[in-house]
């Protein structure tokens, strides 16, 4: 079957960025599953990989506009060194997870460590950056009900 609208898709990828850096890349024996059409990967990637079949390959060079979008210069930020006294030792680079404004999980990332506080990125990681994907589809198929209500793919089997 071809990839739509309410598939799972198990897929094969790995992800390099302009310099032809390896930033993320499923194993070979653990093809990355998701639900196409509801959001599970970046638009870019999910546009791109509709209409393919297992076996297929694919390279594409996602924009930032499709991917994690531009960096905004408005969430990098100064917090007050106590905001981080339950913190042993910060470290520029270092990321924490919170939680957003519409509840989802965002990567803050420590940028400098300032005599009058800590600077804070909220931009995603790789925000601004073109993303190269290679993915070869592994697997297509139905999603459950279970999976359609969840909005992801049930697959701890
Ligand atoms: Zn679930």
């Amino acid at each position: 079957m071809k990839i739509a609208k309410d598939c799972i898709v198990f897929m094969q990828y790995t992800l390099t960025d302009e310099q032809g850096q390896v930033i993320d890349a499923s194993t070979e024996e653990q093809p990355m599953p998701y639900l196409h059409g509801h959001g599970n990967i970046v638009p870019g990637l999910e546009k791109a990989l509709e209409g393919l079949k297992a076996g297929e390959t694919i390279k594409v060079a996602v924009t930032p506009e499709e991917g994690y979008g531009q960096v905004d210069p408005q969430a990098v930020q100064l917090f007050a060194l106590d905001a981080f006294e339950n913190i042993d030792e910060i470290k520029p680079g270092m990321q924490f997870h919170a939680e957003g404004p519409e509840g989802q999980v965002q990567v803050i990332t420590v940028r400098e460590i300032r005599e009058d506080g800590v600077l804070i990125d909220r931009n995603h990681p790789l925000a601004g950056k073109t993303l190269n994907f290679e993915v070869v589809i592994s697997e297509v198929r139905e999603a459950t009900e279970g999976e359609l209500e969840h909005g992801h793919p049930h697959t701890s089997e």
